[in-house]
């Protein structure tokens, strides 16, 4: 089985040390959050991950959800863990006290995500979208709804799901087929088919509210006509208690390479009774409240299984004895841990987990302040940021976790390959997160064309990223390091110019080098909170210097050997698309 401890003291690190963002700690109603608390919940988070949660991922994997006599049936042992999770109150961490919750920052409730992706991502599937389906009814429900459907999904009685998919329709919503009939008193008929569905049936709550996407006869064809509605598998009474069975039916689940104790679900809606969300036809806006937020959090899934990746090479490294490293004096083979190219692999691990958490540290400020800032200006300015960054996060994240827990395989040998150490699963398990919640590729297409090509949000993030040169650029521990960022910062600039001038003369240019793009941000990204864990540890180093240490280490590793990837990235981005157009594929 897979190890995994919680690597409380470095999320701790970060809330303690780079909480830097001036409008965060602005925001009222965080003030009392403070570091003892912070240590305290992580802590018990720790200990549920390690007891509970990590066993549930292989006992998922070998006794996958089974879809029998009409019903979905979890894994062994998930009802007895899910029970004690919402007992002990995790599924209300971040929601709103006004409905049961604890009111808890992104900034913290993200360290959450992370342990629970990396103790067993198929179990935290079944609340994870429950959480989604709370932001989004939070924010476009009217109250009535709210009142009803949020006590039960914050206590995690209730769960959630996203109807999106169509089996001819996934990236493309306009194409989507389901229907939505306006009854007399104001509620609507649905019918179609939904594929795909995470969590769509199963046997761990009361009730299963459904988020569907639908269109409404007569309503514009497109993604312009799409409309959301309120859908719970048993029909809640005006008391709030459950009532009869709606019309909605599993029809069968899906056989997968990974996360098989997550049911995906045929969910076929006869005649459902369902609840307008926000205004006809305006649906699909409604929806991408949850799916952005969805995205960021599928991010922080490819995070959390890098570090459990990570941490379980690293392990096996320490124990493996394998040939003679280099000025060896043992007459006995080494601990591969010895071998410069497997700590090479291992600092690969590292750098790029570390620099995720701290980037994902970043962001979760900024949403914190997008979402609860008094200063209207100051909550959209950081907006702005959160949607540049949220397909960064999400792709870039999530094919960094497929680098690493493939590299944690090389690390394993052939008991990589072979099932009893568990690490092949944390590669199949990553493998759907570059898919779901919209294609990495899809997310590369929206980060050039709709963040970056048409609008300015782009100046104001370089203008943090220097910000962080200017503060390091005329100290002499830091300064080689900001030379760095900053000439691979104008690299980043001159690929941007580049889009723009190809984007009037050679569209296919442009579009296939969208993933290139991505990739060259997100290593620009990932230098700038190195650079600002480096700074931070040179002024704390007398604190905790064996800590520190590590992690100026670790960062000039990263600056040596993995920033320089972004030319590479550019280099082969703008040779440009003649030769990938031109082929005929016969
Ligand atoms: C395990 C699992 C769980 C899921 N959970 C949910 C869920 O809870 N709710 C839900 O609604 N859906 C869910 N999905 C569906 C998932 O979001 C879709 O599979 C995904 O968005 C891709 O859609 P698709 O499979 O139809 O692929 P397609 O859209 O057919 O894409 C096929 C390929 O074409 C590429 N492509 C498509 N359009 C373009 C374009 N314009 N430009 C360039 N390339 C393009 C894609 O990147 C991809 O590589 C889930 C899927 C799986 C496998």
């Amino acid at each position: 089985m897979t190890i995994y401890n919680a690597p409380v003291e470095e999320m701790m690190f970060l809330f303690n040390h780079l909480k830097d963002n001036k409008n965060y700690n602005e925001i009222e109603k965080y003030k009392e959050i403070n570091s003892d608390l912070v240590k305290d919940i992580l802590d018990q988070a720790a200990k549920i991950n390690k007891e509970i949660i990590l066993p549930l991922a292989k006992i998922g994997d070998e006794k996958p959800c089974v879809y029998e006599n009409g019903i979905v049936r979890s894994p062994p042992g998930y009802k007895e863990a899910y029970k004690k999770f919402i007992e002990d109150g995790w599924t209300s961490l971040s929601c709103d006290p006004k409905y049961g919750g604890q009111g808890m920052p992104k900034t913290v409730s993200t360290f959450f995500e992370e342990m629970l992706s990396s103790s067993s991502l198929s179990f935290k599937l079944y609340s994870e979208l429950s959480i989604g389906a709370y932001n989004c009814i939070i924010h476009h429900a009217d109250q009535k709804i709210k009142d009803k459907f949020l006590p039960k999904i914050v206590e995690g009685k209730w769960s959630g799901t996203m109807c999106l998919t169509e089996s001819h329709c996934g990236t493309d919503l306009g194409l989507l087929k389901t229907k939505a009939i306006k009854q007399n008193d104001n509620s609507y008929k649905i019918s179609g088919q939904k594929i795909f569905i995470t969590s769509g049936d199963h046997d761990l709550t009361e009730n299963i509210i459904h988020l569907v996407l639908a269109r409404i006869p007569g309503s514009p064809s497109g993604t312009k006509g799409i409309s959301l509605f309120l859908v719970p598998k048993f029909i809640v009474n005006n008391d709030g208690s459950t009532g009869s069975r709606n019309g909605v039916n599993t029809a069968s689940i899906e056989t997968k390479m990974g996360i098989k104790g997550s049911p995906t679900c045929v969910l076929n809606f006869e005649n459902a009774t369902g609840y307008l969300i926000g205004t006809e036809n305006k649906g699909l806006s409604s929806m991408f409240t949850m799916m952005n937020l969805e995205r960021i959090v599928v991010g922080i899934q490819g995070l959390g299984i890098s570090e459990t990746a990570y941490q379980n090479a690293l392990a096996y490294a320490k124990e493996r004895k394998q040939g003679k490293a280099n000025n060896s004096k043992n007459k006995e083979a080494d601990l591969i841990i010895k071998h410069a190219d497997i700590r090479r692999s291992l600092m690969n691990m590292k750098s790029l987990t570390e620099g995720k958490r701290s980037l994902a540290f970043w962001v979760s400020q900024l949403i914190d302040v997008s979402l609860n800032h008094s200063d209207k200006k100051v909550k959209n300015s950081a907006s702005d940021l959160v949607s540049l960054m949220t397909p960064v996060i999400k792709s870039f994240f999530t094919d960094i976790g497929m680098e690493i827990t493939n590299d944690a395989i090389q690390v394993f040998g052939g008991y990589g390959y072979t099932k009893d150490q568990g690490i092949e699963q944390l590669f199949r398990d990553n493998r759907i997160t570059p898919i779901y919640e919209g294609t990495n590729s899809v997310q590369a297409i929206d980060l050039v064309y709709r963040k970056i090509l048409n609008n300015k949000i782009f100046e104001k993030y370089i203008s943090n990223l220097n910000d962080e040169i200017k503060l390091c650029v005329k100290n002499k521990n830091l300064s080689i390091f900001a030379g760095k960022l900053e000439k691979y910062i104008e690299l980043l600039m001159n690929f941007t110019s580049w889009l723009k001038e190809k984007y009037n003369t050679s569209k296919d240019d442009v579009s296939s080098a969208c993933n290139d793009y991505l990739k060259v941000f997100g290593y620009v990204s990932l230098g700038y909170t190195w650079l600002k864990i480096l700074r931070i540890s040179h002024e704390k180093l007398q604190v905790n210097r064996e800590f520190f240490e590590d992690k100026i280490n670790t960062a000039a590793f990263y600056f040596d050997k993995i920033l320089p990837r972004v030319q590479s990235h550019y280099i082969s981005a703008i040779s440009g698309s003649e030769n990938i157009m031109k082929t005929k594929f016969n």
